[in-house]
């Protein structure tokens, strides 16, 4: 992409995991909403369960996440206590049993979670909700810290897949970010849950790291392939030492510049291309054959906290410490400070502190927001409703007249050149959107 045209579009933008997005939850969503929409759901509603672990045994210095140092076991298990009961009040404010497909435990580490209490959690989830015997169980595992006792208990749980962080395999880099983990060690832990059964396999990756460079990419690439992953999400560093401290120790003059950034993506992007990836999405990439590129292929894909999803849920429950649900009201925040959450969970059952109830305008503006997101193209008269706010197509012209979108009739659409710059598009739709700039940017740039 012509320098110019990077310079123009890659500014700070949100990831459209969710619209309105979460820096525009408020508190006039707490537990008391929370529990009157939980009420409100209709037996039989599809729902999605999502576990936030918050707990890491080191910190990665380019984590975005909200998790913290933890070595001991005691305030891992008592925190375990607190999240069943957080499910049985959830399950308790409910009408009926739920149908569940979908089950993810994030964080965090989720593996520093005993193999015990993982067992634990996933017994009292079936418990309470209508499992699916054909459920997807995903587990993000860190490969430096698991063993085999978890890795057996994810297989004996019934965990279908595992999300590895991997993020770069060489050891400047791994060294610069504070994330030490060889390429045997990792290689290591996909075969031991490939042999355990677990072998739908994700790996993250990330670009714009300090010290990486086109050819660190492609070598991190090149051994990831041997890892033979379902999928590989590849996202940019998103360096907000403001809202991070810990980032403060990322050297700044090491860190990749925006046209050194792009070429890094692309090059990572055409190599998973080559080896016969199909792209999902704006970062990820699917093995042919696998339900997410046949979602992707098919124009059936959606997009939730965790990304790209072929999780069509109309209900997702989170539980723990900082966990965002949705329901068809709208989105609900639990308090990301764990002894808060743990004291408010006690007390009142839910821990719910900000959210947001979706307006019609809102609904609408979600659903262009995510097709374009999910397929690089929107039909306007597919997505409209009775309510119909009507799209001020005028705030697209700069990205029609740089070839990056395409607008034909009602239909708008991402070029090639484009797609990466896809969240600049959708942010078009955003009526929340701060676009002065005079804050420091809450959100990672566009590339
Ligand atoms: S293991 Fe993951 S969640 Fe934990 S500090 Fe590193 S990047 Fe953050």
């Amino acid at each position: 992409m012509h320098p110019d045209l990077l310079a123009r579009y890659d500014r700070p933008v949100p990831r459209y995991t969710s619209y309105p997005t979460a820096p525009h939850f408020t508190a006039d969503v707490d537990g008391a909403t929370y529990r009157r929409w939980l009420g409100k759901t209709a037996p039989g509603t599809r729902t999605s369960l999502y576990l936030h672990i918050p707990f890491c045994h080191e910190m990665c210095w380019y984590c975005g996440c909200n998790t913290r140092v933890v070595r001991r076991p005691e305030p891992i298990a008592s925190y375990v206590q607190v999240l069943i009961a957080e499910i049985d009040a959830v399950a308790d404010a409910l009408p009926t049993r739920l149908p569940v497909r979908h089950i993810h435990f994030g964080g965090g580490s989720p593996n520093t979670l005993a193999p015990s209490d993982l067992t634990r959690l996933i017994n009292h989830l079936r418990d309470r909700f209508d499992i699916d015997t054909n459920a997807e169980i995903a587990v993000e595992i860190d490969p430096r810290t698991t063993t085999e006792a978890f890795i057996q208990a994810c297989a004996a749980a019934g965990v279908t897949r595992a999300s590895i962080g991997v993020q770069d395999l060489n050891a400047d880099v791994q060294q610069a970010v504070n994330r030490i983990q060889p390429y045997d060690k990792i290689a290591r832990v996909v075969a031991a849950l490939n042999d355990a059964g677990v072998d739908d396999i994700n790996v993250d990756l990330m670009y714009g790291l300090p010290h990486q460079t086109e050819t660190k990419v492609s070598n991190t690439i090149d051994k990831t392939l041997r890892l033979a992953p379902d999928r590989v999400a590849l996202f940019g560093y998103a360096h907000v030492p403001w809202m991070k401290k810990h980032m403060r120790l990322i050297g700044e003059s090491a860190l990749p510049d925006g046209s050194q950034r792009w070429r890094q993506f692309e090059t990572a992007a055409n190599r998973l291309r080559e080896t016969g990836y199909i792209p999902v999405g704006m970062d990820h990439f699917a093995r042919p054959g696998t339900a997410l590129a046949t979602a992707a292929e098919a124009g059936r894909l959606h997009r939730n906290f965790q990304g790209y999803t072929i999780d069509n849920a109309a209900a997702l429950l989170g539980f723990g410490a900082s966990a965002i649900g949705a329901l068809p009201q709208g989105y609900v925040q639990n308090d990301p400070d764990v002894p808060r959450w743990h004291a408010a969970v006690v007390e009142q059952g839910l821990a719910t502190i900000r959210g947001r109830a979706l307006t019609d305008d809102d609904r609408e503006r979600r659903a262009i927001i995510e097709r374009l997101m999910c397929d690089m193209e929107v039909d306007l008269d597919e997505v409209a409703t009775a309510h119909s706010y009507k799209p001020e197509l005028n705030a697209l012209s700069g990205m029609v007249r740089d070839g990056l979108v395409e607008i034909r009739g009602h239909t708008i659409r991402m070029t090639s050149m484009g797609q990466p710059l896809v969240r600049m598009a959708a942010a078009a739709f955003d009526r929340y959107l701060d676009r002065t700039g005079d804050a420091a940017p809450r959100h990672a740039r566009a590339v």
